[in-house]
């Protein structure tokens, strides 16, 4: 039975819940899919998430526990992202941060109908900042191993421009813009340098590599992390942080009606059970417990590779974190015919389309070689 309006006469709670656990039912399992950034989150986060259910964090007063969690959770990232003092908040997601940061950035510039740069690989949250924010979204190119080609950044940074962005952790490829080149062109210029690291924000501090991409690279103003990807919070669990309190109090309205009197996030009411999810996962895993979940990602991604070159499929750029993009012939029948199969793996643009593959901590690589199996067998029957 399917209601099409409130029900006049109470439907009691067996009747709901067997409604519910069927279209749960309905629901795919993460075990399959290839597609997603989000996971499983952990034990912890789901514990601490139910724990705090009912929390507001939007009117902070009436909730000192929570709040002050969230305030251990930025401290805690802010550390990690080099910069123990840096401020900030748990959003909704890596689109709420975006668009935040830029809000900030515009503030700051005073120029209201200005332009950002953004790598031609940028998530679509910029374009719908561009949209909201009624900012020229300028798109830079990238060079061969698809990072942001500095030289087009700088020929499309002009006086009207407010922010340039850097990613680390690209939706696509997983790579890492040049983020302390961009820092030489906006230092100068006193342009907003906002880092998405959405994705990578979680990945990057616990792989062997020597990337300068976070705050440690003088000029980078913001960040966006987002725990409810590699950081296996609970949805919705984004992270903002600035460098200045100064940068995130221009994002502060008044509030009227609250127990504090500026607030400054996008949304008003806003979840505590991600923030405390969030930091229950942060300290229960620690460094070392983050480094054991990106090595076994990163060893399920040579896995998927090495198993693909065998099939005589190439990764369009060797892997930088724990996103592949496979070159295969005629993609989009490719995806569908997996899909049919039962995998859910998506696609890049062009001009580099490909099969996109994530492989995130609920993946295993018994699911892999099936994976494999199929994939050979699919392009096969091209
Ligand atoms: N930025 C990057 C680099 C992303 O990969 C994503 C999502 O995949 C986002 C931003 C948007 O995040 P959300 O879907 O949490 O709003």
């Amino acid at each position: 039975m399917r209601e099409k309006s409130l029900p006049e006469d109470s439907i009691t709670e067996e009747e709901v819940l067997k409604i519910l656990v069927e279209m749960k039912g309905r629901d795919l399992q993460y075990d399959r899919f290839f597609s997603t950034m989000c996971t499983r989150p952990h034990s912890i986060a789901v514990k601490a998430h139910n724990l705090f259910l009912e929390t507001n964090l939007g009117d902070p007063g009436l909730f000192p526990g929570v709040a002050e969690l969230e305030a251990r959770t930025i401290s805690i990232m802010g550390d990690l992202l080099g910069c123990p003092d840096a401020v900030g908040y748990i959003s909704t997601g890596g689109t709420e941060s975006n668009i935040q940061a830029i809000r900030a950035a515009r503030s700051t510039s005073r120029v209201r109908d200005g332009n950002i740069v953004v790598p031609a690989s940028a998530h679509f949250s910029f374009d719908k900042i561009g949209d909201l924010l009624n900012l020229d979204v300028r798109k830079a190119d990238l060079d061969e191993d698809l990072r942001v080609d500095i030289s087009s950044v700088e020929e499309l940074v002009d006086d009207r421009t407010l922010a340039v962005v850097g990613i680390a952790g690209t939706t696509e490829f997983g790579q890492v813009d040049p983020i302390d080149e961009l820092a030489k062109i906006t230092i100068d210029r006193e342009i907003h340098l906002h880092v998405d690291a959405a994705f990578g924000g979680f990945v990057l501090p616990f792989l062997d590599s020597d990337y300068k991409w976070d705050f440690r690279v003088a000029g980078v103003s913001s960040i966006t992390i987002d725990p409810h990807k590699m950081g296996m919070s609970t949805i919705p669990a984004g992270g903002l942080l600035f460098r200045t309190l100064k940068d995130m109090s221009l994002l502060e309205t008044d509030t009227h009606y609250l127990t504090v009197a500026r607030q400054a996030s996008l949304t008003g009411t806003r979840s505590g059970a991600a923030a405390a999810a969030t930091y229950a996962v942060m300290i229960h895993l620690g460094r070392s417990g983050f480094r054991k979940v990106i090595s076994y990602c990163m060893d399920l991604t040579r896995h998927l590779v090495a198993g693909a070159k065998q099939i005589g499929v190439k990764p369009v750029i060797e892997p930088v974190m724990n996103v592949v993009a496979l070159k295969v012939k005629s993609p989009t029948v490719v995806r569908s015919e997996l899909i049919k199969r039962g995998w859910h793996v998506s696609m890049t643009r062009e001009p580099n389309r490909a099969l996109r593959l994530i492989l995130m901590p609920h993946m295993t690589h018994e699911n892999i070689d099936l994976f494999l199996e199929d994939l050979e067998t699919v392009l096969k029957n091209l």
